[in-house]
């Protein structure tokens, strides 16, 4: 049956690099008879210029009607003085991952052994590294009530404010992300370490202990726990350790933009937000980037790498995503940079260049 996927170039480098991850598309599509096809539509700063909406009506059917959606990046100074909060660019973004249930979020930290010098750690301790980091997107202390800023009424503070948040995680919404973890360990290393804080926070014992009872219906699965401090720590350890980790929304915040900046390149890294039946929205973990926009010099690899994310994870054709993660290690062995990439010695290449070269990287493996 035909795969519909919906392509989102959004605002800023948007464009530019989501043109080249279609070309990459295109090519596995005839290399591997791939039943795929792609529609395109507007969101964010774009949207509103044609619509005055960031997330017009004709793009959320599409959205809906679609089995994965791959997308740029949107805003950009232009919609910044927008008053209306509601009609600005990220608002199209948070309104495709509230109406499509998105809640299980993947952004793997990889870092090429031909990048290691980027990093801030030393290059044997993070070279190689392949993790993944399942993160709970829509519950968690994030959206938990009530919540607010309230004054104190008696006691010895009377008259005081406070501030107040609800760290809540039903045993439903612990489940389903469990299941999503649970699954990517499956298509990776086989090993998942969930992460919480069961020696202080309620809610975490229950997250601890619906994940041991998932982890009865993923026998090939070695499950692990460890507290937040301590995953913190071994994530700047010794980050190798890990194959998927999963935690809640807060602590997956903070530890993935951590193992992101391991790998020292944001252009590199791509990611996911899955509803519960893998049907997904792909992006990289960059901004759209407006101070290089129209410049033909973004780094289009974490927009490849979102699209073979795609082919994986919600289409199923992770033979089609092998190769393009193959085919952009490839171009990095042949010491093409674009610039946030480049050091000394390598070949600087442009957004359009880096996009043709995986290209032909991609046509040349055998499939
Ligand atoms: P940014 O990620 O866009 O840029 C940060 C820095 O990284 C900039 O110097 C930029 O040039 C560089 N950079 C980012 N992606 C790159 C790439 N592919 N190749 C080369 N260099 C790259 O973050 P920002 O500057 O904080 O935000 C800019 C705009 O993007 C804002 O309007 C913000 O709201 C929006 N934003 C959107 C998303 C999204 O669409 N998911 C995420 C973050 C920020």
């Amino acid at each position: 049956m035909t795969q519909n996927v919906l392509i989102l170039p959004g605002d800023g480098i948007g464009p530019e690099i989501v043109t080249e991850a279609v070309k990459v598309l295109e090519t596995a599509k005839q290399k591997f008879n791939l039943d795929i096809e792609l529609d395109n539509a507007l969101v964010g700063g774009s949207a509103y210029d044609e619509f005055g909406t960031p997330l017009p009506e004709v793009t959320m059917q599409k959205a809906e009607k679609a089995d994965a959606i791959l997308l740029g990046a949107v805003g950009g100074p232009k919609w910044d003085e927008l008053e209306d909060r509601d009609l600005r660019p990220e608002k199209g973004l948070l309104g495709l991952r509230s109406g499509l249930e998105l809640f299980g979020n993947l952004r793997p930290a990889i870092l090429y052994p031909q990048l290691a010098d980027a990093s801030s750690l030393k290059p044997e301790v993070v070279s190689g590294l392949d993790i993944l980091i399942v993160r709970e997107l829509t519950g968690g202390i994030y959206f938990g009530k009530p919540r607010g800023i309230r004054t104190i009424e008696g006691g010895p503070k009377d008259g005081e404010r406070e501030g107040y948040n609800t760290y809540v995680y039903s045993e439903s919404e612990i489940r389903r992300i469990a299941k999503v973890a649970f699954e990517s360990a499956q298509k990776r290393g086989k090993k998942l370490c969930s992460v919480d804080k069961a020696n202080v926070l309620e809610v975490t014992v229950l997250w601890r202990e619906i994940m041991n009872e998932v982890a009865k219906d993923y026998p090939d699965v070695e499950l692990s726990h460890m507290y937040v401090d301590n995953a913190a720590m071994q994530l700047v350890r010794a980050p190798k350790q890990f194959d998927v980790m999963v935690t809640g929304n807060m602590f997956g915040d903070i530890l993935s933009d951590a193992a992101a900046m391991l790998t020292g390149s944001i252009g590199m890294l791509p990611s996911a937000s899955l509803d519960k039946n893998n049907k997904g929205m792909y992006e990289p973990c960059h901004g759209s980037a407006p101070d290089i926009a129209g410049q033909g010099i973004a780094n289009p690899l974490a927009t490849i790498l979102s699209a073979a994310m795609m082919l994986r994870y919600s289409l199923n054709e992770s033979a089609a995503a092998d190769a393009i993660e193959k085919a952009v290690s490839d171009v990095l062995d042949q010491g093409l940079r674009t610039a946030d990439i480049y050091s000394d010695g390598m070949s600087k290449v442009s957004t359009a260049e880096m996009g043709a070269a995986v290209v032909a990287a991609l046509e040349n493996l055998s499939a």
